[in-house]
């Protein structure tokens, strides 16, 4: 896939799959597991080629994914410990190396802001959305960015509004778009129900 740093549209994820590498990183957080899981049972087509997993996630969670010795596999528990160690992975790619990121949209835009700061090549990596449809999303008025949004509609509680959720995503900003709703506007309770 294709990711352009100054294009705002809303970002294609496909369905992780392997691609001839040297390197093959695979990153994950807890809802991307499934995705993660699903890609690790086919066979990785290039069997010389090194494969390392980084997951931000919990231990009880990870249970089933490959611990041998010839893959390496990080765990990590917070974010800051994940992202050091998945820059200096990056910092560490051979030419022909493939990420495959799976998880949250808000996962999918950490990854992808390292891979912009660490000067990654565009389409080195491949992302699958996993999980609920929650979205990250900023109110345009007061800039705050809110993660896990789940409805069309919600609220912003610095503006004291309620928001819709937009299509537009913004990738310098790594969220979806959202925009004032009037209060009298009679779909506002659809929209509070309508799942992303
Ligand atoms: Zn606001």
């Amino acid at each position: 896939m294709t990711i352009g740093i100054d294009s705002s549209s809303k970002p294609a994820y496909g369905t992780l799959a392997w691609r001839p590498a040297r390197q093959h990183v695979v990153v994950s957080d807890e809802a991307g597991l499934v995705a993660i899981e699903r890609l690790l049972a086919t066979p990785c087509p290039t069997g010389s080629g090194s494969m390392c997993i980084h997951v931000l996630g919990r231990e009880s969670r990870t249970g089933f994914l490959p611990k041998a010795p010839e893959t390496g596999f990080e765990l990590h528990a917070d974010e800051a410990g994940f992202s050091g160690a998945l820059s200096a992975r990056m910092d560490a790619l051979p030419a022909a190396a493939r990420l495959y990121v799976a998880g949250s949209e808000s996962f999918l835009s950490l990854v992808r802001r390292l891979a912009r700061d660490r000067g990654l090549a565009e389409d080195v990596m491949l992302a699958e959305r996993a999980g609920a449809g929650a979205r990250r999303a900023q109110c345009v008025h007061c800039k705050t960015v809110y993660e896990g949004i789940a409805h069309r509609a919600f609220d912003c509680p610095r503006c004291g509004v309620t928001l819709v959720v937009r299509d537009h995503y913004s990738r310098r900003i790594g969220a979806y778009q959202a925009v004032v709703l009037h209060p009298s506007d009679p779909n506002i309770s659809a929209l509070r129900q309508e799942a992303l």
